[in-house]
């Protein structure tokens, strides 16, 4: 099939969209695409020079929902359906894979930086994976009324966090602590809420921490006020006032910046769970021997295994999760200043960019 999409031909210069002809190989599905989530993670292929596997010119773009229209052999059985597409691919078959460690599978496919990406009409991409979109017309599994693009942003930033706080085993109770409250942190806000956790949001934006008082976080702190121990001492009173003591404690760092990373390390107390689910290149220094002191534990995340995807997708059609608030829609022929606006700001929601027909 002829398809379309915004190709990176050298990171940094503006996107230009070329079209090529795409067909199924044995297990792959093509998607017409509904809609493709913006990352930080983009953003870092264009601007950071971080590198990405396939080199350019590539299509970026890994936060994808669509409509099966073609498959290759053994994938025939997809055709119609509509899906989300897990950010990361596990190949499912080796080692890894069958020890249940997808996170990191050699033969991964991560869309937009193994292969072609989302930011086009078309994608080609494995099916083993994929997540079957319910029928979105049934108001019983679809209170919340949202359409294929809103749940674009399932693939990664509402994954991602889902991941991360299953992992940190969090008991209804505890105490989660969201440093950086963007796109895939308001989500973890969230998520932590629903799954019985008292949370804390910590963020340099108050438009972002005012809104999410109305999204799950019971306590809400600008980091930009008060010093690192101060922040710190507010948390400490607030666990203990909700009878969350540190080893109850699980803090998240989804800023993807070297002072939300340093700010986080230090909400370690005894018995405490840090898990990294933001990214920057930078190093940061910190004395690693607290986790020692603490017997406190650090944990990194990779994206969200696809068995996990079902339950997430159910989190936001029942409205257990908000969506619809957090995600703004642009045309797909705006990438370049979509990316530009992302790159010089921040954004208040996840910018989903919807091809044009
Ligand atoms: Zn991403
Ligand atoms: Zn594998």
């Amino acid at each position: 099939m002829h398809v379309a999409s915004w190709v990176v031909e050298q990171p940094g210069q503006p996107m230009v969209r070329r079209t090529r002809d795409e067909s199924p190989g044995p297990g792959e599905v093509l998607l017409a695409v509904a809609a493709c989530g913006v990352c930080h993670t983009d953003l870092g292929f264009y601007y950071e020079g971080v590198p990405t596997k396939h080199p350019f010119p590539l299509t970026l773009g890994h936060e994808i929902s669509g409509r099966v229209v073609e498959a290759g052999p053994g994938a025939e059985a997809w055709v119609g359906r509509t899906v989300v597409v897990p950010a990361v691919l596990p190949c499912g078959t080796c080692a890894a894979c069958r020890a249940g460690r997808g996170q990191v599978c050699p033969s991964q496919i991560f869309p937009g930086n193994d292969v072609h990406g989302g930011f086009g009409t078309h994608v080609r991409v494995p099916a083993r994976g994929l997540c079957p979109v319910p029928d979105l017309a049934d108001r019983r599994v679809n209170p919340a009324g949202l359409d294929l693009a809103a749940l674009a942003v399932i693939a990664d930033a509402v994954s991602t966090p889902y991941q991360a706080i299953l992992r940190s085993q969090i008991g209804v109770g505890d105490l989660a602590v969201w440093v950086g409250v963007g796109g895939v942190g308001g989500f973890g806000v969230q998520i932590a809420a629903a799954l019985g956790a008292t949370v804390v949001a910590i963020d340099v934006d108050d438009a972002r921490l005012e809104r999410l008082k109305r999204h799950g976080a019971a306590l809400t702190l600008n980091a930009t006020r008060g010093d690192a121990k101060a922040l710190r001492k507010d948390v400490r009173q607030f666990a203990e006032a909700r009878g969350a003591p540190t080893w109850r404690t699980k803090i998240f760092e989804a800023s993807g910046q070297p002072g939300g990373q340093v700010l986080a390390f230090g909400l370690l107390g005894h018995g405490s769970l840090l898990s990294i689910v933001g990214y920057t290149p930078k190093a940061v220094e910190i004395r690693l021997s607290n986790l020692m002191a603490f017997d406190a534990t650090a944990q990194g995340n990779w994206g969200c295994l696809p068995e996990f995807y079902p339950a997430v997708v159910d989190l936001a059609l029942s409205g257990r999760i908000a969506i619809e608030p957090f995600i703004e829609r642009r045309p797909m022929s705006a990438i370049n200043d979509v990316f530009a606006q992302l790159h010089h700001g921040s954004a208040q929601n996840r910018l989903v960019l919807i091809p044009e027909a």
